[in-house]
């Protein structure tokens, strides 16, 4: 099995996470929307229940973002839409950085995860 396979049934498997969760997966050119200044590559948005992916980027890194974002629905959803996140995420870094890392973790799991069970 190649690993261009592997990735590509990954990639799938996620995608079946997010449809069974009814939540909705793009790909967009971030850069066409921040015009290059920001590098974000993976964006879920809760009130739309809606995961948005970078779409010039590698298939394996399209993965880790989708795995990600995924994490942000699992970990943080419940407290995405409040002031108190808006107000945290945007000024204080060290919380920021607290939550991209626990979505980082998340996605590591599940994707160790999936790969164990689908044997990839
Ligand atoms: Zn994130």
């Amino acid at each position: 099995m190649t690993l261009k396979y592997s990735v590509k049934r990954l990639y799938r498997a996620l995608l079946t996470l997010a449809e069974k969760r009814n939540i909705a997966v793009f790909e967009i050119k971030f850069s066409y929307f921040t015009r290059g200044k920001d590098k974000i590559t993976g964006l879920y948005c809760c009130s739309e229940n809606l995961i948005l992916i970078e779409q010039n980027v590698s298939l394996s890194k399209k993965v880790f973002i989708l795995a990600h974002e995924l994490g942000h629905y699992v970990l943080h959803r419940a407290i995405l839409n409040t002031t108190y996140w808006a107000v945290a995420y945007y000024s204080d870094i060290n919380f920021r950085d607290e939550r991209e890392s626990e979505a980082d973790r998340f996605a590591q799991k599940l994707l160790a995860f999936l790969t164990r069970i689908y044997e990839i």
